[in-house]
């Protein structure tokens, strides 16, 4: 790793020992300091202000219990969680995560990256996540209703259109957003439709948002690849994961002009010389809500399971790691190289590991970070929080068109900074420094708060 900046080292490492054992969240606050160096030695005012300092500390933590009855009649007991990171720029804005490996660390890091994704997007929104070590898997239909309702009789009291406004991540889509829509709504007595998004179409969701985060990511490639006279036309693709983000992004990619030949679950992968079925995916993962193995069987010939394995291995022009966090090491990106990979764009939360974005950077790969290419989805759920607070909802093709334009516009904020910084091509500064400068602005202008 190389050395830190001299104003920025005491700062990281202040992080560290406030924070101990939170991996994620010590590589999450790491990548964005490497970027920040230039900014500091150009602007002191930043550090004068202790504007990182601040940055790196969540405004407001809270952890509650959330005790829930199963089918057996048993108490079972979960932690929940809500990290308000960052409110600069707007209302604090994030999904909620329901997964067992869920813990302080995990949604300190996820909140971190949000602020600045969020900064990315150009909309008023500032920065949080939330989540529960609540394992969904394997839970029946009033399992997880019971769950929701639990968690929201805690949260509610510090969520509000103006202050707080979750959403979905994994383990949380249009189901869990409903019952915790529900259960807001009745404690509140309100329908109050900016409170949370990812909702349904009929009650106050946003045409695309549950496309957003997978189709926001294939246009971030797609203004990629032109910046090399390219295109998706043809293109071998590999996602990683099979949930909302993979789905999407393999519908996008498909209309696009590519073939994604393979996804995965945590069980294994599947490869589909021909392209993956779409309309099969959905059927098993959206309503029958199975495994990969299941869709490959159900495939037959066509395809084939390969259980435990690394998706990377299959070779392909464009990767798009749609799954979790480290998902994607250094060998998984060496590979990608030797098999010439020309693209790397992250789906999920930084999934690719820090020596992995070096492999791929080191090797000319055009590598797009989270904050800048899954910010459709949080983008998209702006546009739902627009559309209930005028009371209105716009067509599929609109919102579609603004989210491209969304999209286009990170884009070219991020190559943008990285040339002014003489990085060019390097998204990662890009990101890090233009979400970063936005948010900073908008701190020095409120005061030490
Ligand atoms: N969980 C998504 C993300 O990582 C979406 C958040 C939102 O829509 O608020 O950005």
């Amino acid at each position: 790793m190389p050395q830190l900046d001299e104003k920025l080292d005491p700062i990281y490492r202040e992080v560290l020992r406030r924070n101990p054992a939170e991996e994620e969240f010590h590589q999450a606050v790491r990548e964005v300091l490497d970027s920040l160096g230039p900014v500091v030695a150009k602007n002191p005012h930043y550090t004068d202000a202790a504007v990182i300092e601040r940055i790196c500390e969540p405004e407001r933590q809270i952890i509650f219990r959330v005790p829930w009855v199963d089918d057996s009649g048993a108490v079972q007991i979960n932690r929940g969680f809500r990290v308000e990171f960052n409110s600069a720029l707007g209302p604090y804005k994030g999904g909620l995560r329901f997964h067992p490996s869920v813990n302080l660390g995990i949604i300190k890091f996820l909140g971190f990256e949000q602020i600045f994704k969020n900064s990315l997007t150009g909309m008023p929104i500032g920065g949080a996540k939330g989540g529960s070590d609540f394992d969904p898997k394997g839970k029946s239909e009033l399992e997880i209703m019971r769950f929701c309702q639990s968690f929201m009789t805690e949260l509610y009291r510090h969520l509000g259109e103006y202050t707080d406004v979750p959403a979905g991540d994994i383990g949380v889509g249009g189901r869990e957003i409903g019952y915790l829509f529900g259960q807001y709504k009745r404690i509140t007595n309100r329908y109050e439709s900016g409170v949370l998004t990812g909702k349904g179409l009929t009650w106050g969701g946003s045409q695309v948002r549950r496309e957003a985060t997978g189709y926001g990511a294939v246009f971030f490639v797609d203004e990629m690849l032109r910046t090399r006279h390219q295109s998706l036309e043809g293109k071998r693709v590999v996602v990683s994961g099979s949930g909302n983000v993979a789905i999407y992004a393999i519908e996008k990619v498909r209309q696009l002009g590519g073939t994604v030949v393979a996804c995965s679950d945590s069980d294994g992968y599947v490869v589909d010389e021909k392209g993956i079925d779409l309309e099969l995916l959905k059927e098993i993962k959206e309503v029958r809500r199975e495994r990969v193995s299941d869709y490959a069987e159900a495939r037959g010939h066509d395809a084939h399971y390969v259980q435990g394995g690394r998706v990377w291995d299959v070779p392909c022009d464009v990767a798009l790691p749609s799954a979790t966090q480290n998902e994607l090491n250094a060998h998984d990106a060496k590979t990608l190289v030797s098999n010439g990979c020309v693209v790397v764009a992250e789906g999920a939360n930084m999934p690719t590991t820090p020596d992995a974005v070096q492999v791929l950077q080191e090797a000319g790969v055009l590598f797009a970070p989270g904050k800048a290419a899954n910010a459709g989805g949080v983008a998209t759920s702006a546009l739902e929080m627009q559309q209930n607070a005028s009371r209105d909802s716009w067509s599929f093709e609109h919102t579609e068109e603004r989210l491209s334009e969304i999209m286009r516009g990170i884009h070219d904020r991020c190559a943008e900074t990285a040339e002014e910084y003489g990085v060019p091509g390097n998204y990662v500064v890009g990101a890090n420094i233009a979400g970063f400068i936005q948010v900073a602005d908008a701190m020095l202008a409120l005061g030490v708060i």
